[in-house]
Formats: structure tokens, C-alpha cells, sequence
């Protein structure tokens, strides 16, 4: 978005030891980023429309082949073109259960006997693994290598519990590049509440106004603000869009990768 022609190329894109001429990096004059997770760091959509696809698969394999697909989608309120999870649709509103039986009326109503129904959602059906799912918006490693390089700490605060937050970093190779953690069930209040910033501030010691906040969700950005941090960014990867995001962040990414161009 940013690495327009003429700029000459530099594999440290990103350090902060440019002149000014080079634009300012995103991140200039910041000491430490605070990550939101799910739609920030990994791809909510991308996740779950694996997790569908398979699912399609594995129900074709059991049918002769012959695929549902357009109910599945249809179902779980995936945008079948984008891949794009519906805001109100299945899988953002409806618990798995649920989910499951509604597949198999959904089936049935498309002239399969109730009993193929159920055998072909039996063949399909797999409980969701958020963490072996979980898809990297960009090459995170390399990324907060590149910050951690420039001299910028890295922290997270997201709204998932600790175990599988810290099962997710392992899995994507950015455990050990992570310095602080805050995690639903840490006991901090939940964002927008500013208190996981100020306790992660607390325990690097790094102001607040040195701070970055980066997130996808309008709480995310309400509770950069609220925290006093140095910087409030908002990324297009997940739940919020561009007029949501703009009047409540100092700038607006299409995805954390732009953080190093
Ligand atoms: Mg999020």
C-alpha cells in the first residue's frame, strides 16, 4: 500500500533510522505494540472457511460426491465468493450444536431422506481446532522480528483465554517474541476498559504514551484511547470496516504488514 515507486529498496523497511524523507514509519517514536489476536494477528474469515470447506469434503466423500456446498455456506453464513463469515449469519451467531442440526435440516430439505442426512453430516462433522486453524494474516515471525528490530517491544491483549492464546503464538511460531499477555480469564475487564494496557504497560515499563494499540474491533481502538496509548491503529483484516475504524484510530492499515512498509 505504502512502498510506492522511486522508493529505493531496503531490506529494513521499517527501522526507524530513516530520514524523514523516506515517510514515517507507522510506528515511529513507539516503544511497544500492543496486538489484539483474532482478526488482527490471524484471519477469523480464512479460518473458518477452511473449517467449512473441509467439512465439504468430507460430507461429498460420504454422498458419491456429489456436493453440498451451497447449503453449507448458505448454513454457516459464509459469503461463498469472499469467504467472507457474515456478520449475523450461523457461525457468528448460532452455538455449534445447534449449527450442526440446522445442517442437517438444511440437507433434508433439499431432498435427502432424514437418515442420509444425518449419516452425511456424521461423516462430515468435525469439532473445530481454533488453534491448528488458526491462519497468520502475513509472515508474523518475520514481522516482529522487524519490530523488535526497530526497537519496538510486542505485547497482546485479546478476549481469548490463556491456553489457547498462548497454544495459538506456539503455533505460529511468535511465543517467544511476545513479551506480555493479557487473556480473557487473566481477570483484567474486558476491552474497551483500558486496564490490560495499563497492566501491560506496568509490567514492561513503558508509558503508555509510548504505547501503540493495534486492533480490528472498535473496542480494541476504544480501549487504546481510553488507556492514554501513544497511538491507535486500526486493520481492515477482521470484524471492523475502513468508515468504522477511521474515526476511532490515528491511522487505518489494511493489515499489520503495513506496520513494517
Ligand atoms: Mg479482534
Amino acid at each position: 500500500m505504502t512502498g510506492g515507486p522511486g522508493r529505493a529498496p531496503s531490506r529494513a523497511a521499517g527501522v526507524a533510522t530513516e530520514g524523514a524523507t523516506a515517510g514515517v514509519p507507522p510506528l515511529a517514536g513507539m516503544e511497544l505494540a500492543i496486538f489484539d489476536k483474532d482478526g488482527t494477528l490471524i484471519d477469523f474469515h480464512l479460518m473458518w472457511s477452511d473449517w467449512v470447506r473441509e467439512l465439504g469434503d468430507r460430507m461429498a466423500a460420504a454422498n458419491d460426491e456429489r456436493r453440498l456446498d451451497a447449503i453449507l455456506h448458505e448454513v454457516m453464513g459464509i459469503d461463498p465468493a469472499s469467504g467472507r463469515v457474515l456478520p449475523h449469519g450461523g457461525l457468528a451467531a448460532t452455538p455449534m450444536v445447534r449449527l450442526r442440526a440446522a445442517v442437517v435440516r438444511a440437507v433434508e430439505a433439499a431432498g435427502y431422506a432424514n437418515a442420509t442426512a444425518e449419516r452425511l453430516v456424521a461423516a462430515g462433522w468435525h469439532a473445530p481446532d481454533p488453534v491448528l486453524l488458526a491462519r497468520p494474516v502475513t509472515d508474523l515471525p518475520a514481522l516482529f522480528a522487524s519490530l523488535r528490530a526497530a526497537g519496538i517491544r510486542i505485547a497482546v491483549a485479546t478476549s481469548d483465554d490463556r491456553r489457547p492464546t498462548e497454544r495459538t503464538l506456539a503455533h505460529l511460531d511468535i511465543a517467544d517474541l511476545v513479551e506480555a499477555l493479557s487473556c480473557a480469564d487473566d481477570g483484567h475487564p474486558v476491552k474497551p476498559n483500558p486496564d490490560a494496557v495499563h497492566w501491560i504497560c506496568r509490567t514492561l515499563g513503558v508509558a503508555e504514551s509510548r504505547t501503540a494499540v493495534i486492533g480490528d474491533s472498535p473496542a480494541d481502538l476504544a480501549m487504546g484511547r481510553a488507556a492514554g496509548a501513544g497511538l491507535v491503529v486500526g486493520v481492515l483484516t477482521g470484524v471492523g470496516d475502513r468508515a468504522t475504524l477511521a474515526s476511532r484510530a490515528d491511522r487505518v492499515l489494511e493489515s499489520v504488514a503495513d506496520l513494517v512498509r
